[in-house]
């Protein structure tokens, strides 16, 4: 039986993921700090003989005692601006020495390493869509720039390893994922749009809302994890090689993009008994103007993958699970 390790295992991702490699018959370990995560998030796996959870903080994982793993996911990391914003060196260190112990633990275990990274590192983008070449437009001393840089130099460690040890590494850069388990104080718009509805309070759009994003929903994302981790090394090494990517790293998003508007309009049209209005508040800095993921890598790497569940469906089975814990 296959051994996994999850770090970020009991987050809003970490913890579908560790229910997707408990049904692909893992034996799974998931390592959480619980900074944002939560012991609810993966209560239902408690009774599951193949699942352990170990409590602690992935920057102190090289001290910890974990076994042996054949697969490494790194998606441990405050992910949500507030989150992040609210312990900005806690946040960098997370993205360093966390990539730092799962490459110890991959290097010493012969294991694959899948990083959870970000579409945050394309910044504010100048090129859209954003394809994997684009090199970014950040700002290294802005509000974002723990998280921002932090994901970016954690590639860098990555990308490092691979070359000069032969790490099996990829990288995906995660573009704004939602779903059931998001907490609902998580600070992120689909979470903040779906409470204010619920709880008939004013829907905070963020300048005018014509700021853009892609949403995509969280059991595509995982699907696309599996089918990456899933693959030979020799596919990825000949795959990074006929694209001249550097480093094994792919886009995995929905490319449907919307203003954050029309996002407040679509949640409001699911919940028609909300009395909530949508009001404008201060934009906060570095905010991103536009944001799309060209994800044609990814399909041909994956198998053909692309989303399956459009903002529409999804939201609806989010807002049924913020109803259930209103
Ligand atoms: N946003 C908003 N209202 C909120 C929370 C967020 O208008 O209550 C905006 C935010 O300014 C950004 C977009 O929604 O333009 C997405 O924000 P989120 O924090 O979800 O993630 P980001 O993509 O910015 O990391």
């Amino acid at each position: 039986m296959k051994r996994a390790l999850v770090t970020g295992g009991a987050g809003f991702l970490g913890s579908h993921l560790c229910e997707r490699l408990l049904k692909d018959g893992y034996r799974v370990v998931a390592l959480d700090s619980l900074y944002t995560g939560s012991r609810e998030n993966i209560a239902h796996l408690a009774g599951d003989a193949n699942f352990e959870f170990a409590e602690g903080d992935v920057i102190g994982m090289d001290k910890m005692d974990l076994g042996d793993f054949d697969e490494v996911y790194n998606l441990a990391c405050p992910a949500s601006p507030v989150h992040y914003q609210a312990r900005p060196m806690y946040t960098t260190d997370t993205c360093i020495f966390g990539m730092k112990n799962c490459l110890a633990v991959a290097e010493r275990c012969g294991a694959k390493l899948l990083h959870a990274s970000t579409s945050e590192i394309y910044g504010d983008p100048l090129v859209h869509p954003q394809t994997e070449k684009y090199w970014g437009n950040v700002n290294t001393i802005g509000i974002r720039s723990c998280y921002d840089e932090g994901k970016r130099i954690a590639e860098t460690i990555a990308s490092d390893h691979a070359r000069l040890l032969g790490t099996d590494v990829r990288m995906v850069r995660i573009f704004n994922t939602y779903g059931p388990r998001m907490h609902p104080q998580d600070g992120r718009v689909v979470s903040n749009f779906i409470m204010q509805a619920l709880r008939g309070e004013d829907i905070t759009v963020y300048g005018n809302g014509s700021q853009t994003r892609s949403f995509q929903y969280a059991s595509d994302l995982i699907e696309a994890m599996r089918r990456y981790m899933e693959l030979p090394k020799e596919t990825v090494a000949a795959f990074v090689a006929k694209h001249s990517l550097g480093a094994p790293v792919v886009n995995t998003g929905n490319p449907g993009e919307y203003t954050i508007r029309q996002l407040a309009e679509e949640v409001l049209r699911q919940i028609p008994e909300s009395k909530s209005k949508i009001v404008e508040k201060p934009l906060p800095g570095d905010d991103p103007k536009k944001r799309k993921p060209d994800i044609a890598l990814a399909g041909e790497l994956l198998g053909g993958w692309k989303p399956a569940v459009p903002l529409r469906e999804g939201l609806a089975a989010t807002i049924e699970y913020f109803r259930g814990r209103k």
